[in-house]
């Protein structure tokens, strides 16, 4: 959230001297301390006055509605294709970066991409006054909303809390700029995050330097398409991977609305051939791969047989089906194809469709990160607040 902190804060930072190793309570007052990025505060010492949580989330509600109709209306102007195209392209641009340079995933723009394709395929009301020019700013500017979005979830399951600068009148949030709050992580998330961080699920920064750790020893961290020839050789050898990216991308609501699958009980197509069939078409230089929807289907057929329409309801993000992944996209009368998305995407999979393999893998790795997956699994079937520990 550092984009999002008025700078005065950083000074009022230095000047607590609250740099101390001590745990909670606040020593002085016995209050809850709070976090500011990792400096500890305490809200009653330092004079930092928290927003009740009902203001709190009538006033994160207000930016994420300012700022979604703002956007909304901007790309309004577009043609829809063009948009989504854009979109589609955006995200494996992301997932390249991963697979060319080993830099750490972006998760959240991954997600960002995903939500903004779901949600542009529900919209019809386009104008298609003027095409697109700043190609850039289009999923830059979507995640600043995703960015509020998660902070309203974080705000609601107990996890942030949110500090005022200013007074502030609710009847008047017109007046507030995003810059007048401030968001705080309690220090019983500091703690979580800890644990998350021994299961590789870090902050960028942190990430970078895992990465370059791992890049010197040369481990196999990049699944590549050609080394297992079955999902149990992929599960045993990408373990620690798959394990990382599931938890990584179903760690909060949000994401899981932005990757899960619904209807799940209906899909019986598994990952493996999923990723062989994504990757058998081409990567292109620049550009989305793109099939006809008629040789699509005659592909999917190919592969999967009856299973085929399975394939085209939950994979295929379309206005038909605008619930599926968007693992790939119909416009019209042809398919966008993202084959390194798909790729990625596929080993996630196999810690879903392939749970009893999965699940074998778990208990003869005796892997630690049972722990976190078996609150990850207690996670999908309920609320957030729930998965505290
Ligand atoms: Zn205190």
């Amino acid at each position: 959230m550092r984009n999002l902190i008025a700078p005065r804060w950083k000074s009022i930072v230095k000047k607590t001297g609250l740099h101390t190793n001590n745990l909670l309570p606040c020593g002085k007052c016995g209050s809850k301390r709070l976090y500011f990025f990792d400096d500890p505060l305490c809200p009653t010492c330092d004079k930092l006055t928290i927003i009740p949580t009902t203001d709190a989330l009538a006033i994160i509600n207000h930016f994420i509605n300012t700022y979604q109709k703002t956007f909304l209306e901007e790309v309004r102007d577009f043609n829809k294709n063009e948009l989504l195209s854009l979109v589609f392209w955006e995200r494996e641009k992301i997932i390249r970066q991963f697979y060319t340079n080993y830099t750490p995933i972006d998760q959240q723009g991954l997600a960002t991409c995903n939500l903004l394709l779901k949600r542009v395929i529900r919209m019809n009301d386009f104008l298609e006054t003027r095409s697109i020019s700043n190609r850039n700013s289009v999923v830059e500017a979507y995640r600043t909303i995703v960015l509020l979005e998660l902070n309203l979830e974080q705000v609601e399951v107990g996890n942030r809390v949110v500090l005022r600068t200013i007074q502030y009148d609710l009847n008047k949030l017109r007046d507030l700029s995003i810059g007048d709050i401030v968001y705080c992580e309690t220090e019983e998330y500091q703690k979580i995050k800890k644990i998350m961080e021994k299961f590789n699920v870090m902050p960028e920064e942190k990430a970078k330097k895992k990465m370059d750790a791992w890049r010197l020893k040369l481990e196999p961290i990049i699944p590549g398409s050609k080394k297992s020839n079955n999902a149990s050789e992929t599960l045993t050898r990408f373990f620690e991977t798959i394990s990382m990216w599931y938890t990584g991308l179903f760690s909060n609501k949000l994401y899981r609305s932005a990757f899960g699958l619904s209807r799940m009980e209906e899909i019986t197509i598994k990952p493996f051939p999923l990723r062989v069939f994504a990757t058998s078409y081409e990567a292109k230089a620049d550009e989305a791969t793109r099939t006809s929807y008629a040789d699509f289907l005659q592909q999917s057929e190919k592969f999967f047989g009856k299973d085929s329409n399975q394939l085209i309801e939950h994979f295929v993000l379309s206005e038909r089906h605008p619930e599926a992944n968007p693992l790939f996209l119909r416009l019209g009368d042809y398919v966008l194809v993202s084959p390194h998305f798909a790729e990625f995407f596929s080993y996630v999979l196999h810690a879903i469709l392939d749970r009893d393999i999965f699940d074998k893998e778990v208990e003869k790795k005796k892997s630690p990160i049972r722990v976190l997956l078996s609150l990850e699994r207690h996670c999908l079937l309920s609320d957030p607040p729930m998965c505290r520990p």
